[in-house]
């Protein structure tokens, strides 16, 4: 069986930890590897590789940087197949999602080739008479994600490809219970040929990342999983004097007004609550309908819910794949139940799920829990499962009332056919990604991918541009030049 291995230096190494996880398909709960949980001593090789990489990598032309990534897109372009695949065996996720998921990366990508233009700083002439001053964008040094298992491919690629464009180094230490994309895609980067040391791949889990966020020479952390989790990595990130970026989890409401087109609302509101098994950070979570629309959505949702093909996700026509553990899929049949008891129907129930073919596989079925009380717990937990949540109020008023009283600020759509509805909802509802029609409003590369609240700690997101601010500090230089010292020329 594979053994995981890590990249450091420019070469691949074992981790030296004796303890060692199963990574499973959770498909078939099998094991497809077994992963390293890499120790301190591991993390300091590959923080003292990059630091080493550092000086001679920033001074490499931003032009020159970017050669690299064009390179990687394309071989990322070359081998799209075969890394879906990937993410399918060891996430679950259906191959087509999969597929998203890599696209999604490669975007990135594209983005931090515009590098040589995005980093640029700027200059004002004379700001006294003689007197010059400019912002000049250098890079922070070696800098580092932590990142979750439900996005494999694509999380990582909201930090590496600008930390890297912009002259830093980088380590990755992705998830421990899907280390294997990661793995595919540095046996890419390994034919890119970065200079050594300029991306290092690091496996492990909780003690692993505690390593990286104490390293003295690691100066930014980008971080994604769940708010607990993020809440102590921001901390302990400050406590270190690093800059971070720290996202965290989800409870996402969208609205469904009485004006929606039902059919296609449905069809979106399902494929955000079920698509990836529910375990997105977008994924909706509950659904509020307003007034009237109540009558057709209920019946509309429980019928999607549960004629939703779940299965294998490298099987073709399958729409739904597993969740990622066992223990994941007794949680969530425990939040069921939490429901359950705390007032909600169980309009369509995925409890004790059995796919034939798969009976070792970790499936819950879509789920649908109506008139679920506005107080219960099961309307503030995030689940990350395909559960949805039903509740009923009066007013839109009411609705954003419910969106702003939540303690995650992650996603917030409001289904409607009313500019005006459409308009008090986007300035309203204290969210950082706001979806009008839409189920999962996932920013395009070239926008930050936002969060607020309990969702996201920190000032700059990843992509775009404040991923490239986040990983530049600003340099203000301000120079006299006499112009009777320049008669001389
Ligand atoms: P998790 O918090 O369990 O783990 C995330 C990462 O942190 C992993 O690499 C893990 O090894 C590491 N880790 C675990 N405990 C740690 C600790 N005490 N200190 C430091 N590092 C630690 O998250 P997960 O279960 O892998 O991912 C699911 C969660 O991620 C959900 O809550 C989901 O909402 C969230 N998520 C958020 C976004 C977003 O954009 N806000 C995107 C994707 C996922």
């Amino acid at each position: 069986m594979e053994v995981v291995r890590n990249y450091v230096d420019g070469s691949w190494r074992e981790p030296a930890a004796s303890e060692r996880l199963e990574v499973l398909n959770p498909a078939t709960g099998e094991a497809l590897a077994t992963v390293g949980l890499s120790l301190a001593e591991e993390v300091d090789r590959a923080a003292q590789a990059a630091a080493a990489a550092f000086p001679e990598w920033r001074r490499t032309p931003a032009v020159e940087r970017v050669q690299y990534l064009f390179k990687l897109k394309d071989l990322l372009d070359r081998h799209f197949e075969e890394l879906a695949r990937t993410i399918t065996l060891e996430n679950g996720k259906t191959l087509e999602e999969a597929r998203g998921e890599v696209r999604r990366a490669i975007e990135n990508v594209e983005v931090a080739c515009g590098i040589p233009s995005l980093m640029q700083g700027y200059l004002s002439e004379d700001i006294a008479r003689g007197i010059d001053e400019l912002m000049i964008r250098q890079p922070v040094g070696v800098c580092a994600a932590l990142c979750p298992f439900n996005f494999p491919a694509m999380i990582p690629f909201w930090f590496m490809p600008y930390a890297l464009a912009c002259g830093n180094t980088f380590i990755v230490k992705p998830s421990e219970r899907v280390p294997l994309t990661m793995v595919r895609i540095f046996e890419l980067i390994e034919q890119v040929e970065f200079p050594r040391g300029v991306v290092n791949l690091v496996h492990g889990s909780r003690q692993t990342a505690e390593a990286i966020l104490d390293h003295p020479a690691i100066r930014a952390i980008s971080f994604v999983g769940s708010t607990p989790v993020a809440k102590q990595v921001y901390a302990r990130a400050a406590a270190g004097g690093k800059r971070a970026q720290v996202q965290g989890g989800a409870k996402n409401p969208v609205i469904v007004l009485p004006d929606a087109d039902l059919e296609s609302t449905t069809r979106i509101v399902a494929d955000s609550a079920f698509g990836s098994a529910g375990q997105r950070c977008l994924a909706a979570s509950l659904a509020v309908t307003v007034g009237d629309a109540r009558d057709s959505f209920v019946e509309a949702i429980a019928q999607a819910a549960a004629e939703r093909v779940v299965g294998n996700g490298l099987e073709e026509g399958v729409q739904m794949g597993p969740v990622i553990s066992v223990a994941s899929k007794a949680r969530i049949e425990r939040l069921i139940g939490l429901g359950e008891a705390e007032g909600a129907k169980v309009m369509v129930d995925g409890r004790g799920a059995k796919i034939t073919g798969y009976e070792g596989g970790f499936f819950v079925r879509p789920t649908v829990l109506v008139d679920v009380p506005k107080e219960g717990e099961i309307v503030t937990t995030e689940i990350f499962g395909p559960v949805l949540g039903l509740i009923h109020v009066a007013t839109i008023d009411e609705a954003i009332d419910l969106v702003n009283t939540g303690q995650y600020g992650n996603m917030a759509c409001l289904f409607t056919s009313s500019g005006a509805a459409a308009r008090k909802f986007r300035y309203e509802a204290e969210v950082g990604n706001i979806g009008i029609n839409i189920g999962v409003a996932a920013p395009m590369a070239f926008f930050p991918f936002s969060g607020w609240r309990e969702s996201f700690f920190g000032v700059l997101h990843g992509q775009g541009r404040d991923a490239v601010e986040f990983y530049t500090q600003e340099k203000v230089v301000v120079e006299r030049w006499p112009k009777e010292w320049s008669r001389k020329f």
